[in-house]
């Protein structure tokens, strides 16, 4: 499972960084970036509550 971060979605309000900082980084534009490759098994729940908590559905997996 990979995470992706669409940035022109992405309002960078830091909700997937704060929940799961293993696996979102915060770029210097402000703006949420996936912060590995590939997502381990013990983070798939991690990644999935990310990705229904973004406000503005920026986040997909792959
Ligand atoms: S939760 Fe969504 S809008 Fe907020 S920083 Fe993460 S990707 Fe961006």
């Amino acid at each position: 499972m990979k995470i992706i971060v669409n940035t022109d979605a992405c309002i960078g309000c830091g909700a997937c960084y704060n929940s799961a900082e293993d696996l979102f980084e915060m770029t210097d534009d402000g703006l949420s970036k996936a912060k590995v490759e590939e997502v381990p098994e013990d983070k798939k729940q991690a990644a999935l509550d990310a990705i229904a908590g973004c406000p503005t559905g920026a986040i997909t997996e792959e």
